[in-house]
């Protein structure tokens, strides 16, 4: 059995406590990051469970990462505003040098440096990560990046990027994924780096970047050359886990809040709740939430022992998202018409909720990695 972290998951509880769901409507409405939450977690030194004791984090299992946002989520919150450091700060810890280790770790875990922001995604490649086009093009001491970057999210909330640019154009390389490099580049005064916000469905801080020759030192490339796409695929995995996490919390939340309005809300004088056709969907959205959390507790397991988990994790965050959202689907059906209303946070939440099913992976591109990796079928892309 996984570790379940409870004194963790009390004090994350506590600090959730401090920002009900007026404070996260308010952000929602006028699509504001929210500041005091991220500062709180980081005094706590929550964002730096994963960082070794060697760079004054907590040195945490990455259990204890999923233990604290899978909380956030489930107390009526939202993760999506720092959990990326979680799991980007991954990509320096295991494939960075000392010196870079020694430069970015102490200050992240601290909370005097945010690496908050990933940059992956571009207008022409989302799930095709292999056809992105901004280019870091080496002169000397530096590299000079041109291109485009969209939905970075929290780019506006971070001192670091960790940036994906291909160092090799595609004509040149054996296979599209590679030819392209990681490296941390220091947003705070670069030159020629346009951040444009993006508004989007949910509050997620995203925005658009732009490169007009930005340089990067050489000394900020993440491993060999060439070699990023594998470095950031390495990261999947716990990245996968930690946002099935955060599925199971609002899965949690969801069937909490639907439960409790169920019991509450009386029409032909009786509580909803006692008609089956209002028990069920919720019912079902639990089951489906523990059966998910087995499978993420399995994948957990896996990550943990340093075993292969590339399926489990993959199915973790497939069968969370989706228990996720049938919960919120129940909850929102279960509220009626107030189900719409703000004040009640559950069309936040939902609105919320749906984007596990597209980012940071799509659940069309975990069913043909499933079918691929594990059960031989033909590669369908
Ligand atoms: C709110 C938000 C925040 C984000 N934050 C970040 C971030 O911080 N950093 C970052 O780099 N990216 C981020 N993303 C981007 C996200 O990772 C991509 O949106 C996602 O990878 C999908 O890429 P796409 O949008 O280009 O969709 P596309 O790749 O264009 O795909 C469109 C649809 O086609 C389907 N599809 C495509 N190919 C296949 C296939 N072969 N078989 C079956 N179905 C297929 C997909 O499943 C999808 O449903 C964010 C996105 C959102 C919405």
């Amino acid at each position: 059995m996984i570790e379940r972290h409870g004194q963790i998951r009390d004090s994350v509880r506590a600090i959730c406590a401090r920002f009900a769901g007026s404070y996260w409507r308010e952000l929602d409405r006028e699509r504001r990051y929210p500041t005091a939450f991220v500062e709180a977690l980081t005094a706590s030194g929550m964002l730096a469970a994963l960082i070794p004791e060697e760079y004054g984090g907590s040195g945490l299992k990455l259990s204890a990462a999923a233990a604290i946002l899978e909380e956030i989520h489930a107390s009526g919150g939202n993760g999506g505003a720092c959990h990326a450091q979680m799991y980007t700060m991954g990509t320096i810890l295991r494939h960075g040098s000392d010196a870079q280790k020694r430069l970015y770790l102490p200050d992240i875990a601290a909370g005097k440096l945010r690496l908050q922001a990933f940059g992956v995604t571009e207008p022409d490649a989302g799930t095709d990560t292999g056809a992105i086009r901004t280019t870091a093009e080496r002169h000397g001491d530096v590299y000079v990046v041109n291109g485009q970057k969209l939905w970075t999210s929290r780019a506006e909330h971070s001192d670091l990027m960790l940036l994906l640019a291909r160092t090799t154009p595609k004509e040149k390389t054996a296979k599209k994924t590679d030819g392209l490099s990681v490296f941390v580049l220091d947003m705070r005064g670069a030159k020629g780096l346009a951040i444009k916000p993006l508004r989007a469905m949910v509050n997620h801080a995203t925005t658009e970047v732009f490169f007009d020759n930005v340089e990067i030192p050489v000394a900020n490339r993440i491993g060999a050359e060439g070699k990023g796409f594998r470095y950031i695929l390495d990261g999947m995995n716990a990245e996968r886990i930690l946002i099935a996490a955060e599925c199971i919390g609002d899965a949690r939340w969801f069937v909490e809040t639907a439960t409790a309005y169920a019991k509450s809300r009386n029409v032909f004088g009786r509580p909803i709740g006692q008609n089956q056709g209002v028990q069920f969907p919720i019912a079902k959205a639990y089951a489906a939430m523990r059966g998910a959390e087995l499978m993420v507790q399995e994948a957990l397991v896996l990550y943990e022992a340093g075993a292969s988990c590339g399926a489990e994790a993959n199915m973790a965050k497939m069968l969370a998202a989706d228990a996720s959202w049938a919960a919120a689907e129940a909850c929102l059906q279960t509220h009626g018409g107030f189900g719409f209303a703000e004040e009640y946070d559950v069309e936040r939440k939902f609105r919320e909720a749906r984007l596990y099913q597209v980012a940071p992976v799509s659940t069309n591109l975990i069913l043909a990695y499933i079918a691929e990796h594990v059960l031989g079928l033909p590669r369908s892309y």
